[in-house]
């Protein structure tokens, strides 16, 4: 391809993908305004009912409509990324908080399915310093996924430690695992692997997000699998010494 050529056809990659960021910001909106309403009335509802069967019913209205709505604004995220590296917003916080917090979503699924955490978290990372939403939406989804990719018990192991410059995190379930030749496509936007005993839920967009979100803070993301046996994904986020301090 000449220079002139590959000129041409980056412009054309350019513009298609602003008119698909264009349009992703169009049904996000739309979406959105329903949405929002919906948020406001379950969370009255819930807020509102007497202990037992319609509380828990409009608290898993409210929840799951907030998660829809992070879904959205995931989506807005992604095509906002294709088109030019979004600015990180970094600040330091206590990782041991935010996964505490995730994990206190998810206890009631993993109680029914009787799924345990196994938490470890070297003291010296206590804090840590990257853009926290992302870093929520990272190990939300690598979670959730842990969860949804679980069988009916199991162990959910998470692990961060520190190296010279990275805080290395690494998520392990004892689920259903992903053959060796589908390991090179979960990344890929929209990819989903097929042919599985269990139909689950999902646009196959999770763990491309989550690459997308590594990279954006210069670590580095990969993945260990064996069927039937389980799964681990680890990734780094880059923090020299004096950054991840102790609590
Ligand atoms: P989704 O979960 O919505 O399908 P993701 O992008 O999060 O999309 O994941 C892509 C694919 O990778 C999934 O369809 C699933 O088959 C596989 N996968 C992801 N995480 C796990 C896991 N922890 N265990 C087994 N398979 C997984």
């Amino acid at each position: 391809v000449s220079y002139e050529n590959e000129k041409k056809l980056r412009k054309r990659i350019q513009t298609e993908m602003k008119s698909r960021l264009e349009f992703t910001r169009i049904v996000v909106h739309d979406l959105k305004t329903p949405l929002t309403s919906i948020i406001s009335s379950s969370g009255v509802l819930s807020n509102i009912a007497a202990d037992g069967k319609y509380k828990a019913l409009a608290s898993n209205i409210y929840e799951s409509t907030m998660n829809l709505n992070i879904r959205l604004d995931e989506l807005l995220d992604m095509a906002q990324c294709e088109v030019r590296d979004p600015k990180l917003n970094k600040s330091r916080f206590n990782i041991k908080e935010m996964l505490e917090h995730i994990i206190s979503i998810q206890q009631e699924i993993c109680n029914t399915n009787h799924i345990v955490f196994n938490i470890v978290i070297a003291p010296e990372v206590t804090f840590i310093i990257a853009d926290e939403d992302r870093l929520k939406q990272i190990l939300d989804n690598l979670i959730d996924n842990a969860i949804k990719y679980s069988a009916d018990s199991g162990i959910i192991s998470i692990n961060i430690s520190h190296d010279q410059n990275n805080v290395l995190f690494s998520i392990s379930d004892s689920g259903i695992g992903i053959e060796p030749g589908e390991i090179k496509n979960i990344f890929k936007p929209y990819y989903r692997v097929e042919n599985r005993q269990r139909k689950l839920q999902g646009l196959g967009l999770g763990l491309s997000i989550v690459r997308t979100y590594v990279k954006l803070h210069g670590g580095r993301i990969w993945v260990e699998s064996e069927c039937g046996k389980g799964t681990t994904f680890l990734f780094t986020i880059p923090q020299p010494p004096s950054k991840a301090t102790p609590a």
